[in-house]
């Protein structure tokens, strides 16, 4: 089961040594019907995009098939079926951490709103007064 960031080297088998022709990297998130496609000017290195040796249309696609059939990306982490919830566990417990994380900005955010929604409304308010 592939799951967060997957690194990928491309090499050539060279009859001395292997040689790099290229890397590239995603997050499972980012996967949309089992699909991902590198081109060009989405791999490493750079110098790639310049190198004649390589078409224009030059792409990289990735294919995965599912690890479970009944849940998906958009599914609830507390609703996951067993095997995804025990392979995921790791990744459950980053998710978690990061979703906590946002809950707080979110609470400090709508804080910070009310604040300046209070403060002008006793600014109008005051300037009613007189
Ligand atoms: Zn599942």
């Amino acid at each position: 089961m592939l799951c967060g960031d997957i690194y990928f080297k491309l090499m050539h088998k060279g009859s001395l040594k292997n040689k790099l022709i290229c890397r590239f990297a995603l997050n499972t998130s980012f996967i949309i019907d089992n699909w991902y496609e590198f081109s060009k000017n989405t791999v490493d290195p750079d110098s790639l995009i310049k190198d004649d040796r390589f078409s224009e249309d030059f792409k990289i696609d990735c294919y995965f098939r599912d690890f479970c059939n009944t849940c998906n990306s958009s599914i609830p982490l507390e609703r996951l079926c067993i095997r995804c919830t025990n392979e995921m566990e790791s990744e459950i417990k980053s998710w978690k951490i990061i979703r906590n994380i946002i809950d707080v900005l979110l609470l400090y955010i709508n804080f910070i709103i009310i604040l300046f929604i209070e403060s002008s409304l006793s600014k109008i308010w005051r300037r009613s007064l007189y």
